[in-house]
């Protein structure tokens, strides 16, 4: 933890505005942004098809537009928004964290995470099913003491195209069968990778817009597999209550009580335990999505068998039917952190705690916890070279 605790940071710095991209237009922006050009508007379906079906992002590829606009097309609409810079993978291959340059030089990461492949690499029984976790920020301005990120701050906001090109490249991977387990699809979209989803909401909808459109005026992925995560920006969760589109919300609440949940969210010191907790509520209600609780477990600091009973208490205290599921994540420490992983004993015995109380909960494992798992790392670890 730094001595001096990190100020939260609201409005992100206005600079590095990355380049238009296609992917940051709705529908029904394209056709005009095409005819800008001097295009006809057909050829935006053809843009479309190209990016989001074909998972494309060069236009002088592209044999089907006229070879004297596909140029023109790449300047205006396609500029190059990620450059690979390299990747870490483990589990037999089936986690890749790759690191991203974006177009100023910032560094993001994203993960994409291939489950039920056997050891040898070959499709299990039940299907094989992929996620990928984005990055909405360059950096975190949360301030969170135990997270890598959080502790670099924020560096900017991310824009549509940019978390929308994560997930094209996590698509355009998996289709080229670049992960075990054969060419595939990816089913589910997290948003719990580098940065506060809710702090750069207009882009972060805009990108859930994009990622569950049906193909291919986006990608096509059910909103059921998108989650969305918040440290509890109170209106913004009540925003995302009122649009309509069934994403999954996933609140990290790592403390049930304001004395602790102040010093290790501290975004808690703007919105209480209960107002949070009351947002999650109303959204669980209106949208009949069951909220995921987060809560990572740090040894001696949050896992102490009453706070087990106090958010058991807290939760229970909106209802019991079945609005809510608590995720247990056991902290990944960051080098020379103070903040470390829970007793197995300590572990089982919060479970066992929320079980008793009838709350249903889950502990996540731990993928990609040999490649710096903690989110930030690998940004963190490259800036550092
Ligand atoms: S834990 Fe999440 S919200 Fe908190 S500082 Fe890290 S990235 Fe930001």
């Amino acid at each position: 933890m730094a001595d001096v605790p990190m100020p939260l940071t609201f409005a992100a710095p206005r600079r590095g505005k990355p380049p238009r991209h296609f992917a940051d237009l709705m529908p029904d922006e394209r056709a005009a942004a095409v005819t800008e050009l001097g295009l006809p508007a057909f050829r935006a379906k053809q843009l479309s098809n190209h990016y989001y079906e074909g998972l494309s992002v060069d236009p002088t590829t592209w044999t089907d537009i006229p070879a004297a606009q596909r140029e023109s097309l790449r300047e205006a609409l396609f500029p190059p928004l990620l450059t690979y810079v390299r990747d870490v993978s483990c589990d037999n291959g089936a986690t890749v964290k790759t690191l991203w340059k974006l177009h100023d030089g910032t560094l993001v990461e994203s993960v994409l995470m291939r489950y039920g492949v056997r050891r040898d690499g070959t499709p299990g029984p039940n299907g094989v099913r992929s996620t990928l976790c984005v990055s909405s920020q360059a950096g975190c301005g949360m301030a969170c003491p135990f997270c890598a990120t959080g502790q670099g701050g924020l560096q900017r906001n991310l824009s549509t195209a940019e978390i929308v090109d994560q997930v094209r490249a996590a698509c355009a991977a998996l289709a080229s069968g670049e992960l075990p387990g054969g060419p595939g699809r990816l089913n589910n979209v997290v948003f719990m990778g580098m940065g506060e989803p809710m702090a750069n909401y207009g882009s972060v909808l805009k990108s859930v817009r994009a990622i569950t459109s049906p193909a291919p005026d986006g990608l096509g992925i059910s909103a059921r597999g998108v989650t969305v995560s918040t440290v509890g920006l109170v209106p913004r969760i009540e925003q995302l209550t009122t649009e309509g589109i069934p994403v999954t919300l996933a609140v990290s609440l790592h403390a049930p009580d304001d004395e602790l949940r102040d010093t290790l969210v501290p975004i808690n010191t703007r919105w209480k335990v209960d107002e949070v907790v009351d947002a999650a509520w109303r959204y669980a209600e209106t949208t009949k999505r069951r909220v995921s609780i987060e809560y990572a477990l740090i040894k001696d600091i949050n896992d102490q068998a009453w706070r087990a009973d106090r958010l058991a208490n807290v939760l229970q205290a909106r209802g019991d039917w079945g609005w809510v599921h608590v995720n247990l994540i056991p902290l990944n420490p960051t080098p020379g952190s103070k903040w470390t992983a829970s007793r197995p004993e300590d572990e089982a015995e919060f479970v066992r705690r929320l079980e008793k109380h009838g709350v249903p909960v889950t502990v996540r494992d731990t993928r990609g916890r040999e490649i710096d798992g903690a989110c930030g790392q690998l940004a963190a670890s490259e800036s550092n070279r």
